[in-house]
């Protein structure tokens, strides 16, 4: 499996084999960003591939072939359709997920209408110190600016544009390799473990330093930038984290703040969120469906039954976009799902009012949100015909 601390050797490889994993482990994220082919959980690959054989990875068929194969030439017209921002103008936004700053350009690209989530703890984990680390050896400047810089560069790749930056997510086990890891408790289950905005919320210098890179930001003039809270499983969590900010001179009455929804009890709790004062929610399906149907989202054992159109997620994705368009409150998806066109088809149905996708998603989703938006304005035709 790879773990944050290989991102940048997986920069420089033309293909990524995993033994463990699912489509939303760590290694299919970082190489879909990267534009690198990968296969996740084989199970055996370490054992049945040895160091210096050559192999070839056929990334979208999920293949690996003996030997060197030549990929055939892709047709012409094909690429260029690719290249090209797709022209079609939705009235639900089409936004586009990041994890990596060096990815930014590829994904304003797309045409995207925003960045309905940056991953900040990719730009964190990358400088393989954690941030107490920082903290400890008085270089919290150091942290603050690289966190600033990579931030900065996708807001200017999206200038004008809304862009969610989330707070850092990253489980125990994925700090552990890194310097100043060496302390982080052994948790039987990260999944479930001290991560996202329960570990901020009682690491206070580490929420700090988050939000002292947001404050630059805001103060050079980047009113597009909005902050979403990870893994929040109570509303007063939220209301924790906005005082915190606050205590430390954030303007929370005019930022943009919202949550995740990631964890059952978020959705059913949607309408308490909204009368905290949540700006938006977006559906962290990844670990939606992990904590919904108890299948572990990193287990390659358990992942055929990874099912993010299971009735119980959809009942609770249903349950919370009809309660945030009650309140006018605008409501996303920028778990892996919000890449499938048939979910995202589903969720324009249901009223969802943006979508976020992997950048290599971006043109097939905006397609399908556009066919879904005609075929409702076709069925309203029809009906007052
Ligand atoms: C999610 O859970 O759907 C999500 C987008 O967050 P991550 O994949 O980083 O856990
Ligand atoms: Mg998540």
């Amino acid at each position: 499996m790879t773990n944050p601390d290989m991102v940048p050797a997986m920069r420089r490889v033309s293909a990524i084999v995993t033994d463990e994993g699912g489509m939303t482990c760590h290694a299919a994220i970082v190489s879909r960003e990267l534009g690198t082919p990968a296969v996740v959980g084989t199970k055996k690959a370490t054992k049945v591939l040895q160091d210096g054989q050559v192999i070839t990875v056929d990334g979208e068929k999920g293949t690996i072939y003996e030997g060197a194969v030549a990929a055939p030439a892709p047709a012409p017209a094909a690429a260029t359709v690719a290249a090209a921002p797709a022209p079609v103008i939705t009235g639900t936004l089409v936004k586009v997920n990041v994890s990596l700053p060096e990815a930014a350009k590829r994904a304003a690209a797309t045409g995207a209408d925003g960045v309905g989530l940056l991953r900040i703890e990719h730009l964190i984990l990358g400088l393989n110190k954690t941030p107490g680390w920082y903290v400890e050896h008085g270089r919290e400047e150091e942290f603050i600016s690289e966190l600033y810089g990579g931030i900065k560069t996708v807001l200017d790749a999206f200038s004008g544009k809304p862009v969610w930056v989330r707070t850092l997510d990253a489980p125990t086990d994925e700090f552990r390799n890194m310097e100043g890891g060496e302390e982080e408790p052994i948790e039987h289950n990260p999944m479930l473990g001290w991560r996202g905005i329960r570990r901020d919320l009682r690491s206070p210098d580490q929420f700090r330093l988050q939000v002292e890179a947001f404050k630059r930001l805001w103060a050079a003039g980047y009113s597009n930038l909005g902050v979403m809270f990870p893994m929040v499983n109570h509303p007063g969590e939220f209301v924790r984290a906005r005082a915190m900010m606050k205590d430390w001179g954030v303007d929370v009455e005019n930022a943009t703040l919202g949550v995740m929804i990631e964890i059952p009890s978020s959705a059913i709790l949607i309408e308490d969120f909204i009368r905290a004062g949540i700006r938006f929610a977006s559906f962290g399906t990844n670990d939606l469906v992990q904590y919904t149907l108890a299948i572990d989202r990193n287990n390659e054992h358990v992942a055929d039954m990874y099912e993010p159109e299971h009735p119980a997620v959809l009942r609770l994705i249903d349950y919370a976009i009809k309660a945030c368009r009650e309140h006018d409150i605008e409501c996303s998806i920028c778990g892996q799902a919000g890449s499938d066109p048939d979910m995202v088809a589903w969720l324009v149905g249901h009223g969802i009012t943006s979508v976020s996708a992997n950048i290599d998603a971006v043109p097939r989703i905006r397609e399908a949100v556009a066919r879904k938006e005609r075929q409702i304005l076709l069925d309203a035709a029809r009906r007052n015909a």
